[in-house]
């Protein structure tokens, strides 16, 4: 039997938010078994927004989670975090409306969660096993789940921006090659957007540091990129991170043609509508 798994304890950073452009400290906590990861607006009287697929409200340049009046927004690269590192129960205290966005990755999340440590319960974790192919379609965009013997992914993209052009990528998931693959891989956005952005209130935390900036078909800051097919690696953190919303590990192959936040969001809420497509079994 496989265990679930808190932090050993308490941890906190602080940093930017992404789109409201605050600064934001965050407390990771452990939690007791069966908690799940619950948000907590230590800014709105200690108001909990449990991160749950079906509270996702806003799928708009990143997930946003919303119960009552709270909201928690850019939540998918923490989460793709908190999944990498094995953690189910945990209780993540912001005081703003987003968790920071630190370097626009994964990585920066696992290694506050390295310093925070494993600690076990003695409750069973469950798994999701997809035993029925799901899918999702939005014009050009496609995104499914289909059985497999363990969790896996593939993505591919396709950008007029020769920066990006086509990129395709498969992975099979374990926490080591999350770690060394798909982690570092930084968020991107078009630099000729950014202003329609701030208009929009967004993007506010954006800078060179967290973000691979595309201008035209250059990328502005490559010095900083990782992996020459990054964003490809990045749209497969977002996936992990969107599909850990789901609240147990799914055992499945995931399939994405330009998905994004929506449609991950979209293929969770179609998995879970019908109890024939996938049966609870111990994971792995
Ligand atoms: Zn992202």
């Amino acid at each position: 039997m496989t265990a679930r798994h808190t932090i050993a304890k308490e941890v906190a950073c602080e940093g930017i938010a992404l789109h409201a452009g605050t600064q934001v400290r965050m407390i990771l906590a452990p939690a007791a078994a069966g908690t799940g990861v619950v948000f907590r607006r230590l800014d709105m009287d200690g108001i909990e927004v449990p991160a749950r697929y079906d509270l996702v409200s806003e799928t708009t340049l990143g997930t946003t989670l919303e119960s009552g009046r709270a909201s928690v927004a850019v939540v998918e690269h923490l989460m793709a975090a908190i999944f990498g590192a094995g953690i189910d129960d945990l209780v993540v205290m912001v005081d703003g409306p987003e968790p920071p966005v630190l370097d626009g990755d994964a990585l920066s999340f696992l290694e506050l969660l390295d310093a925070a440590g494993v600690k076990e319960h003695d409750t069973p974790r469950q798994a999701v096993k997809i035993v029925r192919r799901v899918e999702v379609t939005h014009k050009d965009a496609h995104a499914a789940l289909a059985p497999a013997p363990a969790l896996q992914f593939t993505f591919e993209i396709a950008f007029a921006s020769t920066a990006i052009g086509q990129q395709r990528f498969a992975f099979d998931y374990s926490p080591a090659a999350f770690r060394g693959e798909i982690a570092p891989a930084r968020t991107f956005g078009d630099i000729s957007q950014l202003e329609a952005l701030k208009q929009m209130d967004r993007g506010h935390g954006a800078s060179l540091h967290n973000t691979l900036a595309i201008d035209g078909d250059k990328v502005l800051n490559a010095d900083i990129m990782r992996f020459p097919d990054e964003f490809v690696r990045h749209k497969i953190l977002d996936a992990v991170g969107d599909l850990a919303l789901a609240g147990m590990p799914l055992i499945a192959r995931f399939e994405g043609v330009r998905s994004g936040h929506a449609l991950n969001n979209a293929l969770l809420r179609a998995l879970f509508s019908d109890p024939a497509n996938y049966r609870l079994v111990a994971a792995p």
